[in-house]
């Protein structure tokens, strides 16, 4: 099952709970380009170095467990959520090399388990054949609103003109980038969550997820 759009849309907290409700195992595609670009941040290196970025990406031991993720077996699971990674992450994300070397690590993961990956180009290019898809969107103005909702719980306080800015700009790099630019895939179902609950847009795919299955096909 595959669930994609921009920044702040509610995907992560939504496939988690949908993975949890059917059982499969949920992928978090972002914080692979994020460890990518932390690893590359900490070393100094260049984020548009094409080359020496996709040697990094193939070398690069990235595992996701349900509660983190672990670059080369650290736990960077916090470290990854800083605005300096999620900008770097977007960066490296434009270069095929880096591109290649995380959807082929996404498609063995798949492979092996059902699961509810999020991302950008899960449903276009990761896997355009998964059963379910959805694309789920948020107006900018609810996207940043809830991202400083989330911040502050964190008690962190973040300026809303600069988070406005940074999630416009990486939007802009991920839907014109080349290479996989976050699109809508034509058989994937549009949903906009902005006047919608967390348990209103869960409900909503569960019904799609539901209605496949009735259908009587297994879903993927
Ligand atoms: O989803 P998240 O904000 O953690 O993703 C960080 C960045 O990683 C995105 O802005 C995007 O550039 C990149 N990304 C991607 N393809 C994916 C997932 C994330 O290009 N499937």
């Amino acid at each position: 099952m595959a669930i994609d759009g921009p920044a702040g849309a509610g995907k992560s907290t939504i496939a988690k709970r949908l993975a949890g409700r059917l059982g499969f195992v949920y992928i978090d595609t972002g914080a692979m380009y994020r460890a990518v670009a932390l690893w590359a941040l900490r070393q100094g290196t260049d984020v548009g170095d094409m080359h020496r970025m996709e040697q990094l990406a193939l070398a690069a031991d990235i595992q996701l467990s349900p509660g983190g993720i672990e670059l080369n077996g650290e736990d960077v699971t916090e470290f990854i959520r800083t605005p300096e990674v999620a900008n770097g992450a977007s960066k490296v994300a434009v270069l095929p090399g880096v591109r290649r070397a995380m959807v082929a690590k996404q498609r063995s993961i798949g492979e092996k388990a059902s699961v509810v990956m999020e991302g950008r180009d899960i449903g276009t290019v990761v896997f355009p054949d998964a059963d379910v898809k959805i694309y789920l969107d948020a107006k900018l103005e609810e996207r940043v609103r809830r991202r400083l909702v989330e911040e502050q719980a964190k008690g962190n306080a973040i300026d809303k003109k600069a988070l406005t800015d940074q999630m416009r700009e990486r939007d802009r790099r991920d839907s014109t980038r080349a290479d996989a630019p976050l699109t809508q895939a034509p058989d994937a179902i549009y949903l906009d969550s902005t006047p919608f609950s967390i348990e209103e847009v869960e409900e909503a795919i569960l019904k799609i997820v539901r209605a496949r299955v009735t259908n009587g096909k297994e879903i993927r």
